[in-house]
């Protein structure tokens, strides 16, 4: 059934494929024109002489930073280009923008620019606000922080999740301990942290149980491998850039032949160039990866004495002491388990929608490829059953022998080369607690309660306070990036719980609606700062960006906002250190020149030059690669030193914790439905699994209010035929979205790129409730459930049965 979707590779030419997504990562351009410069504020020939280019940056939180060059006559931005330095050669190559970096413009003079700060008149939620000075709403502040702390204790102040400006350096939003408002609250007694992304949480939580780390071969690598697998993973989309991995993956395919297997529910545009796309139902990787296994084993193409030396857990041989006879991940495998059922192709293909055959034919190819890529994005981990999942496929690199080779990998996503750059200095937080990023909600309505065995705690066995004070800096997981919108909206609108809401934004987004004090804050163009790559393998990089324009309206920056609270909590001299912006600026490039000596040595110099670049030196990042030289001299950090299949750690664990019911730590990797997916009872009521995916209109939530994304990629519910036939709807017809959290109106895109049985909605749009609390803005986070992961208490939002009617 699920092999009957379009055929790939006939359909597009996958080299000119490959230029295509570069063009939209980099190439195509809204308004960029020609002038090529390279020094940050030149004046070419044919440009007005009042007119002039600054190097600036686009630094939000898409794995990439791009290079924006805006073209600027009397404070105004008429148009934004992109790099357009240097000769273009790969290591040194240009860091193109894609097409919402080159949309900026539209976002500094967004009609939602928010212009000066204001106070909530209405119940919270309803964006009812009165326009008061900067002192009246810093004071307010003040007070009110004063007044929480001295009722319930730093531990009551928590710095939500907020990435919108996660590339900047001053004006960095997260992680939470990296921003100026950690600094401030450092200052002045500390705040709840929280540890996980919702990016990753599950994969970053469950990787270090394996490896003691998660780390994986640089994408470039695939020059040396003779396969690779992709489990969930497309650079083309979450990585598109000039100066990003898709970049790497291009060059890497133009260098080599190899084979490209893509593994996901959605034909995404990196399967489009892949040579072969295997459709799976979402949340069931963990069985596919059994049943690879089993076809590894029955056939003896696993890698025995690689899993001797290096591994623990794969058979009843090499099992940690204390644990019962057939738990090893061989007996899961062959049935010999607890369960009794062996993992066959068989028994697979029901369960994932991938035929015998297909599973059979993967096996081989993995098992025979030496060496074989085997790699994973951020989709499967994003499950209910997701720490499993992205184990489960982690396995299938050991049992192979892949890892800490090159043209191998570890299963995890793809490394990077990075510089060490310096970050600003945020002191130390006093407060201990942590809890993790998805839990915050639950932090406000029994946060007393909450425990480290139970909830995730941690740093101390039970938090000491709920959450009464959110700093919301430059973000939108206040409400619209947050599963369960209504859940979230209802415990938002009590005010008797969280007592005070601070939103310092650009726009008035859905999370800024529900602000008690807003604050109008710069856009990136508007401020001096450097954004240092994330996500590259052949060349490292920062871009100093330059202030393109004064300050629009009232807005200030958060180092600004942060200083003049500072002063009225009487810490201002311990937050400022007596620097301004600029000089911290200045004391941070020093601090990093210490370790990158050719860096420019002052601002002026800095500006001047515009980009910084580092070639990759050697050749692509191989994970783990002392270990696999010498394990015994470079053991992994895990307790026993080696990768480890069977986690006794996890064994623990699952024994200790209390769990609610349905949910399981499990030691091994192994494949278990999810409350809300395939083989879940409630998809009588909810037949399809929803799933939600990186757009190229948005980062995330970011330029989600542009006019011309949305006009090139609009938000649509992808469908596909035979699910769209039976509920009479036909592409661009207007849907009714809707499960028991939530219903969203939208749009249906009928295609045969999503597999029978699952709906997809683009993550980000902005939730635009109506009277009833129906969403019309397409938003999948209507639909989501709050229940965590069991271990690392991440956010499952893969993880939904939905119905879909026409509306
Ligand atoms: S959204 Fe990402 S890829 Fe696009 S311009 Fe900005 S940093 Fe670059």
């Amino acid at each position: 059934m699920h092999n009957s979707q379009v055929s790939p590779s006939n359909e597009i030419d996958r080299r000119n494929a490959l230029k295509f997504c570069a063009a939209l990562g980099g190439l195509a351009a809204l308004g960029s024109g020609s002038g090529v410069l390279h020094a940050a504020t030149d004046s070419p020939a044919g440009v007005a002489a009042a007119e002039k280019i600054i190097t600036t940056s686009c630094h939000v939180n898409c794995g990439s930073r791009c290079v924006l060059r805006a073209h600027v006559a009397n404070n105004v931005i008429t148009r934004i280009e992109t790099d357009s330095s240097g000769d273009d050669v790969y290591g040194m190559h240009q860091i193109r923008a894609c097409l919402r970096g080159r949309s900026m413009r539209q976002r500094v003079y967004a009609p939602e620019r928010l212009k000066y700060p204001m106070i909530r008149t209405g119940k919270r939620g309803e964006a009812q606000f009165r326009r008061v000075s900067w002192d009246e709403a810093l004071d307010a502040i003040a007070a009110k922080m004063k007044d929480i702390k001295q009722r319930f204790g730093n531990e009551a102040f928590y710095l939500n999740y907020c990435t919108g400006n996660l590339g900047g350096t001053l004006s960095k939003c997260w992680p939470p301990a990296q921003t100026p408002v950690a600094r401030l609250m450092n200052c002045w007694g500390g705040y709840l942290n929280h540890y996980g992304t919702y990016s990753t949480a599950q994969i970053s939580g469950t990787m270090p149980y394996v490896y003691g780390a998660n780390l994986g071969n640089a994408i470039s690598d695939i020059v040396n491998s003779k396969l690779v697998v992709m489990f969930g993973n497309n650079p083309a989309a979450t990585r598109m850039s000039g100066g990003g991995i898709i970049n790497d993956l291009i060059v890497a395919r133009e260098k080599s032949d190899v084979r490209l297997i893509v593994v996901d529910p959605t034909y995404t545009d990196t399967a489009a160039v892949a040579d072969e796309w295997i459709p799976i139902r979402p949340g069931t990787d963990g069985a596919l990866c059994a049943a690879i296994a089993h076809v590894l084993i029955s056939e003896g193409m696993v890698d025995q004495k690689f899993l001797d030396t290096y591994s623990v857990g794969f058979d009843e041989a090499h099992m940690p002491e204390g644990i019962p006879a057939n738990s090893s991940y061989k007996a899961y495998v062959l049935g010999q388990g607890p369960d009794g059922k062996a993992k066959t192709p068989a028994w697979a293909a029901p369960i994932c929608g991938v035929p015998s055959e297909t599973i059979i034919r993967l096996a081989r190819q993995i098992g025979q490829a030496k060496p074989c890529t085997i790699s994973q994005g951020w989709g499967p981990q994003r499950h209910s059953n997701g720490e499993d999942a992205c184990r489960a496929i982690a396995t299938l690199a050991v049992l192979t022998g892949n890892v800490g080779i090159s043209g191998g990998s570890t299963g995890a996503r793809e490394g990077a080369f990075s510089i060490p750059f310096t970050l600003f200095p945020t002191l130390t937080n006093p407060v201990a607690d942590s809890i993790s990023v998805f839990m915050w909600t639950d932090a406000i309505t029994r946060g007393t309660e909450m425990t480290a065995l139970r909830d995730g705690v941690r740093g101390r066995d039970k938090l000491k306070a709920p959450i009464k004070f959110i700093w919301n800096y430059a973000g939108n997981a206040l409400i619209n990036q947050h599963s369960d919108i209504n859940r979230t909206a209802e415990i938002l609108r009590d005010d008797s719980k969280c007592e005070m809401i601070v939103v310092h934004e650009n726009f008035m987004t859905p999370s800024a609606r529900f602000a008690d004090i807003l604050l109008p804050g710069t856009t990136n163009l508007e401020e001096n700062d450097f954004a240092v790559s994330e996500a590259a393998s052949a060349m490292a990089y920062a871009i100093f960006a330059h202030k393109v324009i004064e300050p629009l309206f009232e807005s200030r920056d958060i180092y600004r906002v942060c200083a003049d609270i500072a002063g009225r909590l009487g810490v201002a001299e311990k937050f400022t250190e007596g620097r301004t912006r600029d000089q911290w600026l200045q004391f941070v490039l020093e601090q990093s020149g210490k370790n990158l000596p050719s860096l420019p040595a002052t601002l002026d110099e800095a500006w001047k030059l515009g980009v910084f670049k580092v070639k990759n030196p050697g050749g692509p990042f191989v994970a783990f690669k002392a270990f696999r030289d010498d394990p015994v001299a470079n053991p992994l950090a895990t307790p026993s030193g080696k990768i480890e299949i069977f986690s006794k750690r996890l064994w623990d664990i699952g024994h200790n914790w209390e769990l609610p019911a349905g949910d399981r730590i499990s030691a091994l990797p192994e494949f278990s439905g999810e409350p809300e997916g395939y083989l879940s009872p409630l998809r009588s009521k909810f037949p399809l699994q929803l799933v939600t995916f990186h757009y190229k209109q948005r980062t995330h939530s970011t330029y989600g209010n542009v006019p011309w994304l949305k006009e090139v990629a609009p938000q649509e519910l992808w469908i596909n035929p035979i699910d769209a036939g039976p509920r009479d709807i036909r592409h661009l017809d207007k849907v009714r979205v809707f499960n028991d959290r939530g219903t969203c109106f939208i749009e249906a895109k009928v295609t045969p790129r999503v597999m029978p049985g699952v709906v997809l909605l683009p993550e980000g749009a902005w939730y635009a409730p109506d009277a009833e609390g129906r969403d019309h803005g397409g938003s999948p986070n209507m639909l989501t459930t709050q229940h965590p992961s069991p271990l690392v208490k991440g956010n499952p939002q893969h993880s939904s049965l939905v119905q879909v009617a026409k509306a």
